[in-house]
């Protein structure tokens, strides 16, 4: 056969199912499609008429409405935005995979700054029929001279179009809901859903139910309220960092995470170049009853909601924190979820990384006192971070603190000073302070003093700190009997010393009942201490790393 070249084609009528079906994993994103497009409808509006292409005669009151009405089953989706001619339904709508959004960045690219235009793929309003057995368009385009169109198609491959006697500016997509999206009859539901996707989207979004009674108060009178829009437009993370006020940053946490309670601190991201970053990081309470630290991160691109705590594009550790970070130039795929560009990622992740590791360091260098504060709160934050990430070690391992038993805060260098060279780069820890407190208090009798590793994490890290810094070593108090507190001058000769140990050895291992058990003959300084049993760091180490694994 002779060479031949030519373009695939494809039918719709095989593709369609695919779409409908299985380009997104969950159903109730056609909401943010939908409500994305009426987003971008506006912004095109608003930007031709900057542009001095449209002419708006000074109205400007740009909202979305979505209505629910139960009876027709029905959502509809108005916006007053650009609208579409004839032409533009046959192009955008008609041809799959067709992106008007992209289509319009290329032709206004050189012209001004750009709002960010949500669409992209060309796929999302077709997602509709992911919930409908019907969907109607109706709409007029911002162009004068254009009549209304309506189209209307029921989730096979034709479609009809005709004039339509719309009169307002702007699309009202509508969608017949069929078994699939049953659920979106619940006003609870698309109310939320809306509320899960489109919080910060950038015009307002009211909900409505059709021919709603209206509310009467209790002499029968109808009470009117002011409608209100579900979403801020304006979110705090949007705004410049030094016109945000700590009250503003706390009612934002708030309101967006659910969680009265205050939080310790937070980092306001805020990047324009080389790649585009907003959002709000917050480090909240560990939550005593479980010692762990929740977390939340909210991903958003261009004020959309994409998913929380995607942990392809944010680094594992920061997920304990709970936060907001919107990118624009998020490497989405269509279905606006996993993300297809490692190095990209890797680049954001470092970013956080750094603006994490510098907050902590400032509050280190100039707000000591606070840093101690919070440091309980968020050190399990910290020592986790710093096993996942190296570079996140090296930013923060001097300023990492250790509680003493004397309730001070110390750094590694600091601990070492305190002693004045009594341990050679030892640390003494306590794991519970009551069932160890009697070794705590004859170290303290000798003037060491140890510090609290309490918490779940601190096996793993202070092993991790070990293999780091590979001269310091961690001693649980009852692990060894420290050179401290040895009295070398009142060693036994070998002999007795052998003949005592022979008979201690008997003596435990009668009463114990044990076969392994060593004693070890040492003079101690405390007087007020016969014995003492200890159990070697590194076989109770092995011990709790196989309770961990079995
Ligand atoms: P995308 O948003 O990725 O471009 P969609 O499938 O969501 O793809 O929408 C296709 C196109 O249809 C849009 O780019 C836009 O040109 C047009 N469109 C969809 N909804 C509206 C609307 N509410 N108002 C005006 N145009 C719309
Ligand atoms: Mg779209």
């Amino acid at each position: 056969m002779s060479k031949e070249k030519g373009n695939l084609s494809i039918h719709s009528e095989n593709i369609f199912p695919i779409i409908k079906k299985w380009l997104y994993s969950d159903h109730d994103i056609f909401i943010r499609e939908l409500i994305s497009n009426a987003c971008d409808a506006i912004t095109k509006l608003k930007r031709l008429n900057s542009l001095g292409e449209a002419d708006l005669d000074g109205k400007t009151d740009f909202q979305v409405k979505v209505i629910l009405d139960k009876t027709a089953r029905t959502l509809k989706f108005i916006d007053n935005g650009i609208g579409m001619t004839e032409e533009e339904v046959k192009k955008y709508i008609n041809q799959i995979a067709f992106s008007g959004a992209e289509d319009f960045l290329k032709t206004y690219k050189d012209k001004g700054d750009a709002d960010q235009i949500i669409g992209h793929f060309g796929l999302g309003f077709y997602s509709a029929f992911m919930v409908a057995d019907i969907v109607e368009i109706d709409t007029l385009s911002y162009k004068n001279e254009a009549g209304a169109v309506k189209w209307c198609c029921d989730g096979g491959i034709e479609f009809e179009m005709e004039d339509s006697n719309r009169r307002e500016r702007g699309t009202e997509i509508t969608l017949h809901l069929g078994q699939q999206g049953e659920t979106f009859l619940n006003e609870y539901t698309v109310k939320s859903t809306i509320e899960k996707y489109c919080s910060f989207m950038p015009y307002p979004i009211y909900f409505d139910i059709a021919d709603k009674e209206p509310e009467k108060d209790g002499e029968g009178n109808i009470i009117i309220t002011e409608p209100k829009a579900l979403n801020d437009t304006l979110p705090l993370y949007t705004k410049q960092p030094n016109s945000c006020t700590d009250e503003e940053y706390k009612e934002f946490y708030q309101k967006t995470f659910k969680d009265f309670r205050e939080p310790l601190f937070w980092i306001h991201l805020n990047m324009d170049y080389p790649f585009n970053l907003k959002g709000i990081l917050y480090f909240p309470k560990l939550n005593t009853q479980f010692d762990t630290m929740e977390g939340q991160i909210k991903l958003y691109n261009s004020q959309v909601f994409v998913a929380d705590n995607i942990k392809e594009a944010i680094p594992e550790f920061l997920l304990l924190l709970k936060g907001i970070i919107d990118c624009p130039d998020l490497p989405l795929n269509v279905s606006r979820s996993f993300l297809q560009n490692d190095g990209f990622v890797r680049k954001i992740s470092d970013y956080i990384t750094k603006k994490v590791a510098d907050k902590l360091n400032s509050l280190f260098k100039s707000e000591r006192e606070n840093f101690q504060k919070f440091w309980d709160d968020i050190s399990p934050f910290v020592k986790y971070g710093l096993i996942k990430d190296n570079k996140f070690y090296e930013k923060i391992e001097s300023i990492i603190l250790y509680k003493t038993t004397q309730q001070q805060y110390v750094t590694l260098e600091e601990y070492f000073e305190k002693h004045d060279g009594k341990l050679n780069k030892e640390v003494y820890y306590v794991t519970d302070t009551v069932q160890q407190a009697q070794y705590i208090q004859m170290m303290q009798a000798h003037g060491i003093e140890a510090v609290v590793l309490d918490h779940g994490i601190d096996s793993a890290f202070i092993s991790h700190l070990e293999m780091k810094k590979n001269d310091i070593s961690f001693k649980r108090v009852d692990s060894n009997i420290s050179e401290v507190i040895k009295d070398m001058d009142e060693a036994p000769d070998e002999e007795t010393a052998t003949k005592e140990r022979d008979i201690l050895t008997k003596v435990f291992k009668n009463a114990l009942n044990k076969e392994d058990c060593q004693i070890q003959l040492e003079s101690l300084k405390s007087e007020d201490v016969a014995g003492m049993i200890i159990l070697s760091e590194e076989s109770r180490r092995m011990q709790e790393m196989m309770k961990m694994y079995s």
